[in-house]
């Protein structure tokens, strides 16, 4: 059963201070080992986490929020043994904090009776101070403070959808990382390998193809969702073939699958020059892959019609001309419409008559707004979006004609 309890507030849910989540605070992440607190009951950085770094900026923000008594942001701990958990949202935070204090369990103390701990000074009343600087009276005010802490008991699967549900705004993770926390094993270890590391193999055989930043796991995603025909990003796709793999003993199914779709890919458009891979990169690789790598296509003709798309004013978003040569869907081209100058010009010259051919409003008067432009001649015959191209029709003449 999944249990989310706000710390402090509710039955069995422990009230935390920062004089609880410094306690023990050791950070041995420079040695590749573990970053802990909250008396060492607390893994701050968990394997699944990024080594990112808040900017200076953010973290004397932290701490002035503390300093002032203001509410910090609700952070997510989830419970993994008895009296052991994990930071899953606010780790940024608990670091800034936990580095302007310092361990005060090893402090020495000053001869005011000041812990005479901490790592870098905020402006302070006009003044550079430390937390060592302070006076122990301004230091318990800021230990004293009380975090508001979700901490959250239940099976991976319970916690996913719970994410889902309150959809965190602002969150340190992305939704990704988030998984990944959720379904660590052999599986995600060895993926992790291959799709999630700034200039490892997933980006490197895709650089033409694929965006994002791999340690911030978006190329793990990508294949993810391409694997799993998660077309609609409602990620239950993902969540459904992560929970699948976890235990499997190696990622060969998804990293075989990303090669073919690589591989697929160079094949069929080969002209990959700086031009190409702007309107080239990010695109659906994964689905179109899936939808037409059964499909013999020849690349020289396709490239044919990619140049005839590009140079074609018409064509509005060329990025979608990949897609249209595969799929032959004018939508994805976003082609050129009237603008409201040539359609007033040309209702008027129609003296707002529907001029539609067999029109089942039998050529009736329409009011302005209740007319359509339409190309005489339509885009793929050649027709262009010129005032001599144009034609105003009623809406159900409109959709008629262009078999909607
Ligand atoms: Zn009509």
């Amino acid at each position: 059963m999944m249990q989310i309890k706000l710390s402090g507030r509710e039955d069995g849910a422990p009230k935390i201070t920062v004089r609880d989540l410094v306690a023990g605070y050791c950070d041995e992440s420079e040695q590749e080992g573990p970053v802990v607190g909250y008396g060492g009951k607390l893994n701050i950085r968990p394997a699944f986490q990024r080594n990112f770094v808040y900017g200076e900026k953010q973290r004397n923000l932290v701490i002035e929020t503390v300093r002032h008594g203001f509410p910090l942001n609700v952070m997510y701990w989830a419970k993994i043994g008895n009296d052991q958990y994990e930071v899953i949202d606010g780790q940024q935070r608990t670091i800034s904090i936990c580095q302007y204090v310092g361990d005060i369990t090893k402090a020495e103390i000053g001869e005011q009776g000041q812990y005479l701990s901490g790592e870098f000074s905020i402006n302070w009343e006009g003044a550079p101070k430390k937390f060592s600087n302070l006076t122990r009276d301004q230091q318990n005010e800021f230990l004293d403070y009380e975090l508001s802490i979700y901490i959250c008991e239940g099976t991976p699967n319970e916690k996913i959808t719970w994410f889902n549900v309150i959809n965190i705004a602002g969150l340190e993770q992305t939704p990704q990382e988030i998984r990944n926390a959720n379904y660590t094993g052999k599986w995600l270890m060895d993926a992790k390998r291959f799709f999630s590391k700034t200039g490892g193999p997933a980006i490197e055989l895709g650089k033409n193809l694929v965006t994002g930043e791999a340690n911030r796991q978006k190329i793990l995603e990508t294949a993810l969702r391409w694997i799993s025909h998660d077309y609609d990003n409602s990620h239950k796709g993902i969540e459904e073939y992560m929970a699948d793999h976890q235990n499997t003993e190696n990622a060969d199914e998804i990293r075989g699958y990303y090669r073919n779709v690589v591989d697929w890919a160079n094949k069929v458009f080969p002209n990959q020059t700086s031009v190409r891979v702007q309107l080239m990169k990010g695109l659906e690789w994964g689905r179109f892959y899936n939808q037409h790598k059964d499909e013999s296509l020849n690349s020289e003709t396709l490239e044919k019609r990619i140049i005839e798309l590009i140079d074609d004013d018409e064509v509005e978003n060329k990025r979608g001309i990949y897609e249209y040569v595969l799929t032959g869907d004018e939508r994805t081209l976003s082609l050129r419409t009237f603008d409201e100058k040539t359609k007033i010009k040309k209702y008027n010259e129609q003296k707002g008559i529907c001029v539609a051919k067999n029109a089942v409003c039998g050529n009736a008067h329409f009011e302005y707004g209740e007319m359509e432009a339409d190309h005489i001649k339509p885009w793929r015959l050649g027709g262009k979006t010129d005032y001599a191209n144009c034609q105003m029709l009623c809406k159900d003449d409109n959709r008629i004609k262009s078999g909607k």
